[in-house]
């Protein structure tokens, strides 16, 4: 029996992938995505109820992308009829002389991305439930918000399948033969295609060994926290309460960050953007808490209104890059395999513009934006391969 030849097989069904199988099946490429978990699930990356959505970043080539991924989302609501973004605004913090700060308030001034400056008195009007460090500068990203991830996911999986795409969830691909046809295969099925994008997120390396190919990457478990309002709703999303990033604190040089209550009524979503470095399929066996210690200082010190003890710990995974920035590339040795891998715990804001860059690469379309920034040479990584 002869064998059906796909034009693109992609790996990973989180919101990378599903978003590249879009964008194929938007161009009538036939396509199919292989998931190895029954879906939907919540082992890698994209699950969970919210994600924060913004343009404060520090590097001009982000904010620029996400000119273009926040139309992309709204076309998909339009497309669906689906509410995946809730506008909330973003505020940062951070030591007003920081370098961070500075670099973020600079890009979004170039960028003329809407921002109110919150001046003294002014924050505690606006924000009455925050303490505002001594010394620390504070702004809202106006176009900043909420974007309703689980839904996000399902919504573009099934649009994906209604324009003929194929998911077939429950499929660990265990190997990959590189060639103009490249052949993948699972312990249900053998398929091939011309090209293949690897969106595997924590599970990358794993894929790519089979190609010769091993990228710096690094796997924590992030404990998502979830804290008890002293009076319910006070940081709701229905009283307007924006997201949050604190660039730097007392407690770390890491950043903090939050979303207000809303999946969980009463609970305010609260986390650490590090953890302690783990193995992809043994995720929960770290009981390492020092991140949730310095959590509970920073909830204690500057969120009055919240119980400083953590009510509900759920479990995620970042894949974080030696400079966090993405990879966007073509495999350095088979020019028909792509790989969106490394998202660096700030990817899914990027879905639909990361979908369609893939889609591009896979396609040896020139992609719409400068990929240095994303590109694998920057490692100096050595292949394993013959080349
Ligand atoms: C707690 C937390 C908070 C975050 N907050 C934000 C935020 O506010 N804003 C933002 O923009 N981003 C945020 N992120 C980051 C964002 O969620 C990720 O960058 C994004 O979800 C990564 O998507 P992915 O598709 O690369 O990975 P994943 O979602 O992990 O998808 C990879 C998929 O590949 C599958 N797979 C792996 N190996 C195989 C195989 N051999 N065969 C078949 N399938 C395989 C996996 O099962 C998985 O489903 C956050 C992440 C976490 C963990």
């Amino acid at each position: 029996m002869s064998q059906e030849l796909y034009d693109c097989i992609v790996i990973g069904a989180g919101i990378q992938g599903s978003f590249t199988s879009y964008h194929l099946a938007k161009k009538n490429k036939k396509t199919l995505l292989l998931e190895q978990f029954p879906l939907p699930h919540s082992r890698g990356s994209s699950h969970g109820q919210t994600r924060v959505i913004r343009k404060a970043y520090e590097h001009d080539f982000y904010v620029h992308m996400m000119e273009e991924s926040y139309q992309l989302w709204s076309q998909l609501e339009k497309e669906t009829n689906v509410q995946l973004y809730r506008r909330t605004g973003l505020l940062v913090m951070g030591p007003e002389n920081g370098k961070e700060f500075q670099l973020l308030k600079t890009t979004l001034e170039r960028n003329h991305v809407p921002t109110v400056n919150l001046l003294g008195d002014e924050f505690s009007k606006h924000i009455p439930l925050v303490n505002l460090t001594k010394g620390n500068g504070a702004l809202v990203d106006t176009t900043a918000g909420v974007l309703y991830a689980d839904r996000a996911l399902k919504t573009v999986q099934g649009l994906f399948q209604r324009m003929g795409g194929v998911i077939k969830d429950g499929e660990e691909v265990n190997a990959i033969k590189p060639g103009s046809v490249v052949t993948v295969m699972t312990a249900s099925g053998t398929y091939s295609a011309k090209s293949l994008v690897i969106t595997a997120g924590s599970w990358a390396n794993n894929l790519l060994s089979h190609t010769g190919l091993h990228l710096p990457l690094q796997v924590f478990k992030i404990n998502v926290c979830y804290w008890k309002e002293k009076v319910p709703g006070s940081y709701s999303i229905h009283r307007r309460f924006p997201c949050f990033i604190q660039v730097e604190s007392e407690e770390s040089n890491h950043h903090i960050y939050g979303l207000p209550s809303n999946e969980y009524p009463g609970l305010m979503k609260l986390c650490y953007h590090i953890g302690p470095e783990i193995e992809p399929d043994e995720r929960d066996r770290q009981t390492d808490r020092e991140d949730i210690d310095i959590l509970q200082r920073y909830v204690a010190r500057c969120f009055p209104g919240l119980v400083p003890v953590p009510a509900v710990v759920e479990s995620c995974m970042y894949t974080m890059t030696p400079d966090q920035h993405f990879i966007l590339d073509s495999h350095p040795t088979y020019s028909n395999i792509v790989i969106g891998a490394g998202f660096s715990g700030h990817g899914f804001k990027f879905g639909p513009i990361v979908g369609k860059l893939l889609y591009e690469l896979s396609q040896g379309e020139v992609p719409s934006y400068d990929l240095s920034p994303f590109r694998i040479r920057r490692f100096q990584t050595h292949s394993k391969s013959a080349l």
